[in-house]
């Protein structure tokens, strides 16, 4: 057996780890550990001077095996294994001790403590890198194809961006028009420049795109595979109409007789039929017939749409339709949900006529909406005279969500001056913090102080009925405290928009468990990493951009979804991926064939071979999370890279080493038989 020669590094993470562990203390100790040839401190491991330390170390020493004490694998494993690679070491002879997070970072108080905990760590990793065997990753081929779901403006920029590289592409987008909030929206901040002027092109270049196969109303029910591999089973919805004979007249919605509210596209203050289309830029162009509300679903009766549609395009026998398909890459863009301003009832949304939510003012201001974008009262005729904008609903509230939702400032700067346009109101914006960050924002302000908007400094407490106060009837009493001048603020108008705060959409946890990925504690899905990875997550492959991954405004979303697929048309260009080898293997030999790892393993890995009669593991579906290794009741499957003998080790280094091994005295612990 060769001599096993370990090399420990120590990093000082400038202040992050030398402010709390004495470095040079664990260094001069860790040179003590059995079979560890060098022991070394240096500032910042992960620069190239750092590896470079390593490489030569490697090299010169003939290290057999590399063990760094430094940050979570998750920022610096890759940096390390590379290192080691570079240098003709097997990278999975590698292990990472974390004596930041596990250590400097929770005794910041105590030195003397988490220099043994340092030390305890580095000794468990130390054992447990001399138990590991070289590994090889699996190299698999990447399928060209990306998924994109969600047809919001992130979703329809990284379409784009990979089709016009000349990839083929598959939209799903679960409504049945792509555009998602933006076309919603009249005027974008800060240049008001018209929404769907900007938007309705790139929706008609995705409609139209020979790399992208659009499928609206449709969801995806099913991923399987791995990075470059997945197979996706996607549910196409009804929509009751021949697409090949359809040519998008309208004479279908034209005589429709079921009047619905448009709780969608209208956010509630517009009517549509049971057969419409979303909105007149909508790609595609076809109708949908909603066989909730169509007289025809409810009673037999009607058809007016079969009778007037000249092309025979109406097809109330259609069937949901499923496909599958394989793709290689995945970019989640499934956008956000607002705030629902009724569990505020302080604000009166729901109760009292003309408060408005900003979907509601948005689409009420729009030249294509109901009133044709005339501001008017909730009777519809009404011009206001004085109107409240209140910020932060649901927003910077422990009661709701804590965060900024980064966007309702700028958005409620815009509708100020949307109603300063269309009316001679007064305009009253109450804000707690005037959040405008980012290019020509702060501008866009001062232009709304210039144009004369009352700014009050204070959160709106309540909006109350004035009908029965004298000379007040009508109005809406804004009450808040104006933190600015210290005193309560009681302010009359006639009306009342609510800045709603930008939420995860409803199901995004369970999108999230299909997908494999995370989500924060607010519920918006997770990044790889917030700072250096913030399109990538910790499923390989799969990809996230837009107001999903968190509150974000246009350009913001535009900039991730490009950022996304520049990541997939790296992964694409590669041609090949390749799969990490932590996995677990089962000794075929010894399998019982009782199949009960086959049911628990939460990616589909493992395989019941009926003839042999026993499991076999899928090597490129493994994620080595190691649930069928504890469960085997017959112990017959191992988990490469993390071995009993390696995990016992870690805990005997982890338990014993400290204190005792200078004396000569390390204990070994002798694993019980199981
Ligand atoms: Fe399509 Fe027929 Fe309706 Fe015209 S009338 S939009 S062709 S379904
Ligand atoms: Fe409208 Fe349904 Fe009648 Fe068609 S059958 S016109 S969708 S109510
Ligand atoms: Fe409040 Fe402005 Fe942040 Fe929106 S952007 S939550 S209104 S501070
Ligand atoms: Fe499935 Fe076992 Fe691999 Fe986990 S370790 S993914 S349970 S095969």
């Amino acid at each position: 057996m060769t001599e096993k020669r370990v090399g420990v590094y120590i990093c000082h993470c400038g202040h992050n780890i030398a402010g709390t562990i004495d470095v040079e203390e664990v260094a001069l100790w860790a040179a003590g550990l059995p079979n560890v040839a060098v022991a070394r401190d240096y500032k910042f491991m992960c620069s190239s001077l750092g590896q470079e330390l390593i490489e030569a170390d490697i090299k010169e020493q003939n290290l057999t095996h590399v063990v760094v004490a430094a940050c979570s694998p998750h920022m610096h494993e890759p940096t390390f294994r590379q290192a080691c690679e570079r240098a003709g070491l097997n990278p999975y002879l590698f292990e990472m001790a974390n004596i930041r997070e596990h250590a400097s970072w929770v005794h910041p108080n105590d030195k003397e403590a988490a220099t043994d905990k340092a030390k305890a760590i580095i000794s468990g990793s130390v054992r447990r890198v001399q138990e590991l065997a070289p590994l090889e990753p699996l190299r698999a081929p990447i399928h060209e194809t990306t998924l994109v779901v969600g047809g919001g403006i992130a979703g329809i920029n990284t379409a784009l961006e990979i089709a016009n590289a000349g990839h083929p592409v598959v939209m799903v987008e679960r409504e049945p028009s792509i555009g998602g909030h933006m076309a919603q929206f009249d005027k974008t901040f800060p240049t008001l420049d018209c929404a769907a002027c900007i938007l309705t092109p790139k929706m008609f270049d995705v409609g139209m795109h020979r790399n992208i196969q659009l499928l609206t109303y449709s969801e995806v029910e099913q991923v399987d595979g791995y990075v470059g591999n997945f197979t996706v089973r996607i549910r196409k919805k009804a929509r009751k109409i021949n697409t090949e004979l359809c040519t998008g007249c309208g004479d279908c919605w034209g005589r429709c007789p079921a009047k619905v509210v448009d709780n969608g596209y209208e956010a509630g203050i517009g009517f549509r039929t049971a057969i419409y289309r979303q909105f007149p830029q909508a790609v595609p162009k076809y109708p949908v017939i909603d066989v909730e509300n169509c007289i025809y679903y409810k009673n037999g009766k009607c058809k007016a749409c079969e009778k007037f549609c000249p092309t025979g395009a109406i097809d109330f026998d259609q069937e949901d339709e499923i496909i599958v398909m394989q793709v290689g890459n995945i970019v989640l863009a499934t956008g956000y949900d607002l705030f629902d301003a009724r569990r505020i009832p302080a604000y009166g949304y729901g109760r009292l006529a003309n408060v408005f939510t900003s979907m509601e003012f948005e689409r009420m201001t729009n030249a294509t909406g109901p009133t044709g974008g005339k501001v008017v009262l909730r009777d519809g005729v009404t011009v206001p005279q004085s109107v409240a904008i209140v910020h932060c609903v649901g927003s910077r509230d422990k009661n709701y969500n804590i965060y900024c939702s980064a966007t309702c400032c700028m958005a409620a700067l815009k509708f100020a001056h949307l109603v300063k346009e269309k009316t001679d109101a007064d305009i009253y914006s109450f804000y707690i913090d005037m959040r405008t960050a980012f290019k020509d924002y702060e501008k866009f302000y001062h232009r709304l102080m210039e144009e004369g908007t009352h700014f009050i400094r204070g959160r709106v407490a309540e909006v109350t009925d004035a009908a029965r106060i004298p000379g007040e009837e009508g109005k809406l009493i804004v009450q808040a405290e104006d933190t600015l001048v210290g005193k309560q603020r009681r302010i009359s108008v006639d009306m009342v928009i609510l800045m709603s705060a930008m939420e995860p959409k409803a199901d995004a946890k369970g999108v999230a468990h299909l997908f494999g990925i995370g989500c924060s504690e607010a519920g918006f899905f997770t990044e790889r990493h917030p700072k250096l990875d913030p399109v990538a997550t910790m499923s390989d492959g799969v990809f996230i951009a837009g107001t999903c991954q968190g509150p974000k405004d246009i350009p913001a979303s535009v900039g991730q979804g490009a950022a996304a697929a520049a990541r997939v048309l790296s992964l694409i260009g590669q041609g090949v991926v390749e799969i990490e080898p932590v996995r677990a293997v089962i000794d075929e030999s010894r399998c019982s064939g009782c199949r009960i790892c086959n049911n628990l393993c939460p990616y589909h890995a493992i395989d019941y071979l009926e003839e042999e009669g026993v499991s076999r593991v899928n090597g490129a579906l493994c994620k080595g999370c190691g649930t069928c290794v504890a469960a085997c009741p017959s112990q017959v499957i191992e988990g490469q890279h993390y071995t009993f003998d390696s995990l016992m080790s870690q805990i005997e280094g982890l338990l014993y080493d400290v204190g005792d091994h200078q004396n000569g005295h390390v204990k070994v612990m002798e694993p019980e038989p199981v």
